[in-house]
């Protein structure tokens, strides 16, 4: 067994004996359905090589992880003008936070909140229906992972905007200052539909590729070297929501998290990673997947802080 294999089993045996758990997320009956036992953790290295353990195999609802493939499909569309209708900087509040949006005139702090997000998808509703947004994000995340049998759960889509009275809050609120430019259900059934993707640990990992190899995956060019050097920037500093910088601080990667318990994470030149358990902490984040991540990154030495040659 390789030695990176070997840490893989051992963090994931690990998880195992760990008490605390966090809370799933129950504000739709999916997510609160899911056992709290589920962990999955997957690693694709920079030559191709996967390491699994657990429920790696397992699909869970990616939630706001289709929040980095959302950036990066509006980036394609609209390249750095999607800059002037959303920010770039950390929110330090909630992911679904209305706060700061009415000081800041509508322009979301970033694309990783719900907010953003939600105005991501506006800018991707600017050239097609509601049908092709959601097929174009699915398409991609299949072609990013290698894999056809990434789907969409409807259940969760339809349970998303049953109890969507925030982002139906945030979509208004940011079409009264002209943020927000297609009709708000139309915006938000996409969004929620995005929100949705229900994928594996291994299929993440795989799909985050083109984030580790500087813009490619699988031989083939997603995005050029800059763009994702960038996407990986706002990973790092905004992907947790107000945990964002307790994230940088102990496992020192880009990494996107979603309340399904999963977090996309990215070694850059190394390794893209993938970790699942429902259990949340106070801010929205995967109690056990950040665990799993820090340990992960102490032995391995993958944080981005860490000195290397050269
Ligand atoms: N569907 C959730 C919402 O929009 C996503 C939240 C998340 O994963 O952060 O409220």
């Amino acid at each position: 067994m390789s030695p990176i294999a070997a840490i893989v089993t051992e963090v994931a045996e690990e998880m195992r004996e760990v008490g605390s758990r966090g809370a799933v997320a129950d504000y739709i009956p999916p997510l609160a359905q899911v056992p709290l036992d589920k962990f999955g953790l997957a690693v694709v290295m920079a030559d191709g090589a996967v390491h699994v353990a657990g429920d790696a195999d397992e699909p869970f609802s990616i939630q706001s992880i289709s929040k980095v493939f959302a950036l990066t499909l509006a980036l394609g569309a609209v390249g750095d003008q999607l800059w002037e209708r959303v920010g770039r900087e950390p929110s330090g509040s909630a992911f679904n936070s209305i706060v700061q949006l009415e000081t800041e005139h509508g322009i979301p702090r970033n694309p990783f909140i719900n907010a953003g997000a939600i105005v991501v998808t506006d800018v991707l509703l600017g050239r097609l229906e509601p049908r092709e947004a959601i097929g174009q994000l699915l398409r991609f995340v299949r072609e990013l992972a290698g894999d056809d049998t990434i789907a969409i759960d409807e259940v969760v889509a339809a349970a998303e905007s049953a109890t969507g009275f925030r982002n139906r809050a945030l979509a208004n609120y940011m079409r009264a200052f002209g943020n927000v430019r297609g009709e708000v259900e139309r915006v938000l059934g996409t969004y929620f539909h995005f929100c949705a993707l229900t994928m594996s640990c291994r299929q993440l990992a795989l799909a985050g590729r083109y984030l580790m190899n500087g813009g490619r995956s699988d031989g083939h060019r997603v995005i050029s070297e800059k763009r994702a050097r960038r996407i990986n920037a706002l990973m790092m500093s905004c992907g947790h929501y107000d945990n964002s910088g307790d994230f940088a601080y102990r496992i020192g990667l880009p990494g996107k998290s979603g309340v399904g318990g999963g977090i996309l994470a990215v070694a850059p030149g190394i390794a893209s990673m993938a970790v699942w358990s429902p259990g949340l902490n106070e801010s929205g984040n995967s109690q056990l997947g950040q665990m799993a991540l820090e340990r992960l990154v102490q032995r391995t030495g993958w944080s981005v802080f860490e000195p290397r040659a050269g």
